[in-house]
């Protein structure tokens, strides 16, 4: 997998004969007392690696799109208007500039029902972001989110319970933890495997290095950390690479084993 070009708030990879453009919705910042030890416990003093903002991490927030040239599948959304913080919802300026007209995107697959992740789907104008929308893949845990807001796109959902191919270069995967219906979505062909695989890590100058910290808004703590020691392993082999919601943007980066962890290395320069 390899870098193609990139842009303010996107970046294009080749993997294979497909393409996966990195899509930067902006960013938040949170309190360093989210991250939890194993008794659940807020962690005391931070490793200097981890980045301080403000008092706080500041956490990168990507969506992701796959296409063969034919079909294509965006995974998560990014916020929208509705974390009423301004620094998210850049995700369709980033399809703008990634030359991605949204208009003719019919299916989204997201990894949770987070507003991170799916608020997205409804612009900030109220319409519908996607209006050729025919299917909203998501894990069966997680359904409940589409009403209010939502609603306008809840005909299409459909609720993934079991691993199952969207098509055959793009497959979801459940992962509970982070939420019940967190979902993995595995892209492959030839050239390998990339984990698109949502917010499995929050705070990726740590939780590489000690997959056992967690975070406070991963509703099943020993779940989510028995996730994330599960995918950490398969990323691990050969020709597989992940894409982090909250990687740093763009987010997509090869892991490899180091010591009682891992470590990652980024697949292109930072953006935004
Ligand atoms: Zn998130």
């Amino acid at each position: 997998m390899r870098l193609i070009s990139s842009g303010r708030h996107h970046a294009t990879f080749e993997l294979g004969d497909l393409q996966v453009i990195s899509l930067r919705d902006g960013y938040i910042d949170m309190p360093p007392t989210r991250l939890r030890d194993e008794e659940g416990r807020p962690l005391g003093e931070l490793p200097a690696a981890v980045p301080i903002v403000g008092g706080n991490l500041r956490l990168s927030v990507n969506a992701f799109f796959v296409t063969d040239g034919t079909r294509s599948v965006l995974v998560d959304t990014g916020a929208s208007d509705n974390w009423h913080d301004p620094t998210m919802g850049l995700i369709y300026d980033a399809l703008d500039e990634a030359g991605i007209d949204r208009t003719h995107i019919t299916d989204v697959a997201v990894t949770h029902n987070h507003e991170d992740h799916v608020s997205g789907l409804i612009a900030p104008d109220g319409s519908q972001a996607f209006p050729q929308l025919e299917r909203v893949w998501i894990g069966a845990g997680d359904t409940s989110v589409f009403t209010g807001r939502l609603e306008p796109v809840r005909d299409r959902v459909v609720p993934v319970s079991e691993r199952v191919a969207i098509n055959n270069w793009i497959t979801a995967v459940p992962t509970p933890g982070h939420t019940p219906g967190h979902t993995v979505y595995d892209v492959h062909g030839a050239a390998g495997h990339l984990l698109i695989w949502g917010d499995t890590v929050h705070v990726p100058t740590l939780q590489f290095d000690r997959p056992n910290v967690t975070w406070e808004f991963d509703g099943d703590q020993p779940q989510a950390r028995a996730a994330r020691a599960d995918l950490l392993r398969q990323l691990a082999q050969p020709d597989h690479f992940v894409a982090g919601a909250h990687l740093d943007s763009p987010g997509i980066a090869r892991v490899t084993p180091a010591g009682d962890g891992y470590t990652l290395e980024y697949l292109a320069p930072p953006i935004g």
